[in-house]
């Protein structure tokens, strides 16, 4: 049996020159928790050539969703930028990754702390019931260099709000901040910037962070990572993962080569 299953692209969407989301088909026996990511690809010249994903869809879902990068030379997204209805990805058979609900020790309020296309495990996380179980708040922060560039999360939040079952959990408990640096916008500044300030805490009318009630996840550049890692470690903030939940998690968004 092959390492990766063939998937069906159902649906394509652009959302800026270098922010794509894509939804493809689910084989029946691929499991995986919200949060996790796994390798997908397409196939160049007879080979797969694979990368990471978070999977921007829940479990609970039927089609599986990514939200994707295009980097102009890059091997992989140079391709995969324009796949379109109808073509064949590979999704590898096993999900794994440290931005799930159990690497973390019972809290009352989940800052999912994002930038870029880290917030594809985020879209996942507050597509799950259980999250809003858990938690008596959960705040979406989403870091970008241009408001463009949020429009993927502000549709996903929008489109929640209005959901069946969601909505009514959504707008009791889901804190959506979005963030843009290089451009005028209601909320300015880098999150890492923006958490040391307080100014976060401020905006949305909550209590300053608290290392007894906060639970947080991290997802991004790995300089935004290796800042906030740094920032939550000086505040007594114990880094979680599988065999030792802790008090927050990071998942790399990319890697730099
Ligand atoms: C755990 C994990 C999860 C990931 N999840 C996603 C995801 O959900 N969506 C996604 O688009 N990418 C994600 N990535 C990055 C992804 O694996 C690829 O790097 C990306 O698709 C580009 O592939 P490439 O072959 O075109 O270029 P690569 O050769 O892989 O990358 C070239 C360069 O582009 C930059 N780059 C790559 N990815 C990004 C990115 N996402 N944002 C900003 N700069 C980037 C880096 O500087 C990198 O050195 C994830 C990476 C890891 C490690």
């Amino acid at each position: 049996m092959s390492a990766f299953q063939k998937e069906t692209v159902l649906s394509v969407r652009h959302w800026t020159e270098s922010l794509f989301s894509f939804t493809a088909t689910r084989d029946a026996g691929f499991r995986f928790q919200n949060g996790q990511f796994a390798m997908i690809g397409l196939e160049v010249d007879g080979r797969p050539l694979m990368r990471a994903y978070s999977l921007a869809s829940a479990n609970h879902e039927e089609a599986l969703e990514f939200f994707s990068i295009k980097v102009p030379d890059g091997p992989l997204t140079s391709r995969l930028q324009r796949i379109r209805e109808g073509d064949i990805i590979l999704v590898g058979r096993k999900a794994t990754g440290t931005l799930i609900a159990g690497n973390l020790i019972p809290g009352k309020r989940l800052l999912l702390l994002s930038t870029g296309t880290g917030l594809a495990p985020f879209a996942s996380l507050i597509k799950d019931p259980d999250v809003y179980e858990s938690y008596e708040t959960i705040v979406l922060a989403h870091g970008c260099r241009q408001v463009s560039e949020l429009a993927y999360g502000e549709h996903l939040v929008e489109s929640l709000c209005n959901h069946e079952f969601l909505g009514p959990l959504i707008k009791d408990k889901l804190i959506y901040y979005p963030t843009v640096t290089r451009e005028p916008f209601r909320n300015r500044g880098r999150i890492t910037d923006l958490i040391t300030s307080n100014q976060l805490f401020d905006d949305i009318g909550q209590p300053a962070l608290d290392r007894e009630s906060d639970r947080i996840m991290l997802c991004g550049s790995p300089a935004m990572l290796e800042e906030l890692r740094e920032l939550f470690t000086a505040r007594g903030f114990v880094e979680g993962n599988h065999s030792q939940p802790g008090h927050f998690v990071i998942e790399k968004a990319f890697v730099e080569r």
